[in-house]
């Protein structure tokens, strides 16, 4: 994946190969961009992270940039930015934030439609964010709705009161006679599939199609069919994964390391059970999923 950097706001991550030429480069390429646009990082507030690297190299990357080592999960707004869906103790300083947004209003002073306006506004705008980056527990969704429904009615973020009129009521646009809030389940889904489309199908996103042969002839490339490990038939991503005889014989060498017998299955079927295995967090899955990766990445 040719990434070299992500911004959201006012953030950057920028990504580079974990050693001292590659960090210096890349940071030296930075200085000048903050020296020419007059754009200041704040050094003191950025961390580095560093992974798969010898003791002595981390030091000496951490020393040449003066910017303190993190420690994994990186996070990121006080959430860890993982691979798996966020448990519910992780997705807690939303929760907190929530209520401490409640807490410092003076707002308890607001009348209803005020604090129906500030549900609307600054809830809201917090939640937006969270569920345009994260898969969110339905748990965390309801704690939040249950907060904001008890604020609404009395005022304070704590009560058990039932509202006369029910939060999916709410949830109804204004033609029905209701104020159009947002139902967090279900934009949490729609936000997160955007996410899925842009990064699979925008102009830059982030990995591109393997160029496999039969897809460079149809952009009129003037190469041969066959695949370049068994010369027989022709490359397309179905045969190199894993009809190859080549691949298959990798493959099914990797799957007897891992203890596992069977054969290779279609494309298809694999990505599947490797889907299947990445949301475990057995050690023995685990290894399945970076097994996986690698091969098809050799290959
Ligand atoms: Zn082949």
């Amino acid at each position: 994946m040719d990434l070299t950097h992500m911004m959201f706001a006012d953030d950057l991550l920028l990504f580079a190969r974990g050693d001292s030429d590659s960090v210096t480069f890349i940071f030296s390429a930075f200085s000048k961009l903050s020296a020419a646009s007059g754009l200041q990082a704040y050094l003191h507030k950025s961390e580095v992270y560093i992974a798969g690297v010898p003791t002595d190299v981390v030091d000496q990357i951490v020393e040449s940039l003066g910017i303190i080592k993190g420690s994994f999960p990186v996070k990121y707004l006080g959430v860890p930015l993982t691979t798996r869906k966020l448990s519910y103790t992780e997705c807690k300083p939303l929760i907190e934030k929530t209520v401490a947004r409640i807490k410092s209003w003076s707002a308890r002073l607001l009348s209803y439609a005020g604090r129906l306006q500030l549900i609307k506004s600054v809830l809201f705008g917090i939640q937006l964010y969270w569920c345009q980056t994260f898969v969110l527990q339905k748990k965390v969704m309801k704690e939040v709705h249950r907060i904001c429904r008890s604020f609404l009615w009395t005022g304070s973020e704590v009560g058990s009161r039932k509202g006369p009129v029910s939060w999916e009521q709410w949830c109804l646009p204004k033609s029905n006679g209701r104020w159009n809030l947002k139902d967090l389940t279900i934009w949490n889904k729609a936000a997160v599939m955007k996410h899925c489309w842009a990064l699979s199908m925008k102009q830059d996103r982030l990995w591109n199609r393997l160029a496999t042969k039969d897809r460079l002839i149809s952009w009129n490339l003037p190469i041969q069919r066959s695949c370049g490990l068994c010369q027989v038939h022709d490359e397309t991503l179905c045969h190199l994964f894993f009809e190859c005889s080549y691949a298959n014989e990798i493959w099914t060498a990797v799957l007897q390391e891992l203890g596992i017998v069977r054969g290779c299955l279609s494309w298809q079927e694999e990505l599947r059970w490797v889907a299947k295995k990445s949301r475990s967090t057995r050690l023995s899955n685990i290894k399945c999923s970076v097994a996986f990766i690698e091969t098809v990445y050799a290959v």
